[in-house]
């Protein structure tokens, strides 16, 4: 049904089908999410028709983490920058002040620095085309820290931000995808407590970070893509 030159992994459960593929061969067909890694919590989702940003725009080697070329980056359709926190390794407001369609959901610290108009409002959710955000205030540092829940295209989605809390993500049930740093893996591990989740995406590693794996994580690098469907 579908054709796909190259798997990179593959993992199947009865609802759902998440496969990896190389650039320039990704299949689009109803129904389904394609993801792009470009680099720490950055992470490009695209239904065709809406397109959001994790953590994007970042300043571009902030603390030595990952690098990446702004050109490579080119969302589709309508955009939004979810954004966990302010940290210079996950929010750029220069950038993003530099791609004025873009719409953006963050913390105060992360929103404040743009034009209002250009915010779509928070309480404990919000609704960005057809993608519903569940916002969950996490620790981190001093400042307000969201995690988000995404249900989008029938896929709950997690993304655990630098959060060191793993507190928010183990009480989710049933979830598609969690995207989790590598501390909290650890931590994880350390304690053997499982998250409900299908497949598990460590993001924020180093280039060069050895992961240990556990729930047969993703590890993936910088411009892999993968397509969940339901
Ligand atoms: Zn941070």
């Amino acid at each position: 049904m579908h054709r796909i030159k190259r798997h990179l992994k593959v993992w199947m459960t009865a609802s759902l089908l998440i496969y990896g593929v190389f650039a320039g061969t990704t299949p689009s067909f109803a129904g389904s999410l394609e993801f792009r890694f470009i680099g720490n919590m950055a992470f490009q989702i695209s239904d065709g028709a809406f397109t959001i940003l994790t953590d994007y725009p970042y300043i571009s080697g902030a603390f030595g983490y990952m690098e990446y070329q702004s050109e490579t980056v080119k969302p589709v359709g309508t955009v939004l920058s979810l954004v966990t926190h302010e940290h210079d390794d996950h929010w750029n407001p220069a950038s993003f002040r530099k791609a004025p369609g873009w719409s953006l959901v963050g913390p105060a610290g992360v929103t404040g620095s743009v034009d209002p108009n250009r915010v779509i409002h928070v309480d404990e959710t919000a609704q960005f085309g057809p993608a519903t955000i569940l916002v969950h205030q996490t620790p981190h540092s001093d400042l307000v820290h969201y995690s988000y829940v995404v249900i989008w295209q029938g896929v709950r989605m997690f993304f655990s931000g630098d959060t060191n809390s793993s507190k928010e993500l183990l009480a989710e049930k049933d979830l598609d995808v969690a995207f989790v740093s590598p501390w909290l893996l650890n931590q994880l591990r350390a304690s053997g407590r499982r998250v409900d989740a299908k497949m598990v995406v460590v993001y924020h590693h180093g280039v060069d970070e050895q992961i240990t794996v556990y729930q047969d994580c993703l590890v993936p690098v910088q411009g892999e893509e993968f397509t969940v469907a339901r």
